[in-house]
């Protein structure tokens, strides 16, 4: 049983949070925890057969099911980039993605059945608004012809936006494929920001946009914001916000840009001068994190704003929201069945991700056969770390008393050895330690990959991948 001290003040927490020292030491490299184990841990030992006897065994789930499809083509290159893409402008390149990935939608569907009803859908990218009108209601069609979609008023089918790929009759299109939410990729405002990253796009196309999603009644709106940007500093920051701000959006998603040039290599057009230090990066989180809050958005944790009457806040404050490769997610669907090139499922206990090579990915599509790349079965011990972590990371607690329960053994005893670096946190001010339950504090909250990583077994080798946590 841990000792329970004494938790760390808000306020002096707030102090300690802009303290250099405490940044130096929680400023590391760490996963977002979209899933555990991390996708590093995939291994090609996985092999399709694996996948198919997943996918043969989830056919008779009752539960609902997710989709979520890649579509890596991008007209342009964001500098940030650290996304799976093919940037072109081919034509044909649609064409060719689409009849590929309508073989994928038949061998999937032969094998999961089409009786699932389908809650989430998720269209993601690269730019899924690549496609045009007439391949995305093709892409709609495949769908429906191969699994069972939704309509239910609960349905979640969402798409990310690129705003210099749509205009509002391109959303009126959308709109009647049934999707009913939205995600714009909006990074920031500022031109001499947009100029750094190469990704330029007008604000008032933005504001156009907005009010056309609204008037087509589209049940919820997302923005992603990104900060550590180059040229990026608390005064354009501050000036990205009032313009988000005043558009009100459902969610929020405020991502820390990750400088890796070395496995991204878009991020080499980046000078490093241009990018702000870690002390400025924090100043940046606090200002957004502030603004937002003042603004009446709840911070759920691990980059994300939401409106208080949002699913996902419902969901944290009864205790099951749930992270998947998309983000925070309604615990609407249980398993996720990813579709095109790079794509990852988690079905069940496997993790299967889809070849990430375009051409690797046809070959394997032209041979009849799924296009596993790698993935993994998780072990009753990935199971166990993973309950943790996904609790912290979606819940901001565990409870010891439910952990105990569920895998029939002492959470203490079995994380006996971290137990003085989670003491050392609650002494920093990020985890309050009680009788049965370990909480994430609201500093905590800013640092939760770092909570997260305590209980990651897998990290002592894979840290240099990551991008920082602050
Ligand atoms: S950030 Fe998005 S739009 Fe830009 S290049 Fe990457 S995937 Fe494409």
């Amino acid at each position: 049983m841990a000792s329970i001290a004494t938790p760390t003040e808000p306020r002096a927490s707030a102090v300690r949070g802009t303290d250099p020292g405490f940044i130096a030491k929680y400023s590391t490299q760490g996963p977002r925890y979209t899933s555990y184990p991390t996708a590093l841990e995939f291994s090609e030992q996985f092999t399709v057969a694996d996948y198919e006897q997943h996918l043969n065994t989830a056919r008779n789930d009752a539960a609902p099911l997710s989709l979520y499809v890649h579509v890596p083509f991008c007209r342009w290159l964001c500098y940030y980039c650290g996304c799976n893409k093919v940037v072109t402008k081919k034509p044909g390149a649609g064409r060719e993605y689409l009849d590929h990935i309508a073989i994928e939608i038949a061998l999937l569907s032969q094998r999961i059945g089409n009786t699932r009803q389908v809650s989430q859908l998720h269209f993601g990218g690269g730019t899924p608004t690549y496609l045009d009108d007439a391949e995305l209601t093709e892409l709609i069609h495949l769908l429906a012809s191969h699994f069972n979609l939704g309509d239910g008023k609960e349905r979640e089918y969402s798409i990310e936006i690129d705003p210099r790929t749509v205009t509002p009759d391109r959303l009126a299109l959308l709109r009647g494929l049934g999707f009913n939410r939205l995600s714009f990729g909006i990074q920031d405002t500022d031109p001499d920001v947009q100029r750094a990253i190469n990704r330029t796009q007008r604000t008032d196309q933005i504001i156009d946009l907005v009010g056309a999603a609204r008037s087509y009644r589209f049940s919820s709106i997302s923005f992603d914001l990104i900060y550590g940007l180059p040229k990026q500093h608390c005064d354009t920051l501050n000036r990205t916000l009032d313009d988000i701000i005043s558009l009100l959006p459902d969610r929020i998603a405020l991502y820390h840009y990750a400088h890796l040039p070395t496995r991204f290599p878009a991020q080499r057009a980046i000078e490093k001068h241009t990018l702000p230090s870690s002390v400025e990066k924090l100043a940046m989180l606090r200002l957004a994190n502030e603004r937002l809050i003042e603004a009446g958005y709840v911070y759920i944790g691990m980059d994300h704003f939401v409106r208080p009457n949002d699913e996902l806040a419902r969901c944290q404050k009864e205790g099951h929201l749930q992270r998947n490769f998309q983000g925070y997610s309604t615990t609407l669907a249980p398993d996720v069945l990813g579709i095109g090139v790079s794509a990852i499922s988690a079905i069940g206990d496997c993790y299967a991700q889809n070849s990430k090579d375009l051409t690797d990915y046809y070959r394997l599509l032209d041979a009849g056969q799924l296009p596993i790349d790698k993935g993994l079965i998780k072990s009753p011990e990935d199971q166990l770390r993973a309950y943790v972590i996904m609790q912290l990371a979606c819940n901001l607690n565990i409870s010891t008393q439910v952990f105990a329960e569920k895998f029939n053994i002492s959470f203490w005893e079995k994380f006996a050895d971290i137990q003085p670096k989670l003491e050392e946190m609650q002494q920093d001010g990020l985890i309050i330690i009680a009788h049965a339950s370990i909480t994430v504090t609201e500093l905590g909250r800013m640092m939760l990959r770092n909570v997260c990583m305590v209980f990651d077994q897998y990290l002592k080798t894979q840290t240099q991948s990551y991008s920082k946590t602050i």
